[in-house]
């Protein structure tokens, strides 16, 4: 992740994050300009999602099997397992 120097434009380095919830974080930051020397807090967070990735189909599929019927159920297990 870059992170900019609002007040000078160059390149700023993350020192530490702090990251109390999943999917918000803190990013303690200082400008590599000798001559500016900014430091600050900037932010990162998640905004949306794109794919849900392997882990959420699963779940998702896992929830579906679950919410069937026993009958429907088994025969969905008899088709996965044929
Ligand atoms: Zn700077």
């Amino acid at each position: 992740m870059r992170v900019t120097c609002k007040e000078c434009g160059e390149k700023a380095r993350i020192q530490s994050t702090s990251d109390a919830i999943p999917g918000y974080a803190k990013m303690y930051c200082c400008c590599t300009n000798p001559h500016c020397g900014h430091t600050f807090v900037a932010e990162w967070s998640y905004r949306h999602t794109l794919n849900p990735g392997l882990q959420a189909n699963q779940r998702v599929l896992v929830d579906l099997v679950r919410a069937m019927p026993a009958e429907q159920m088994q025969l969905f297990i008899n088709q996965v397992t044929a």
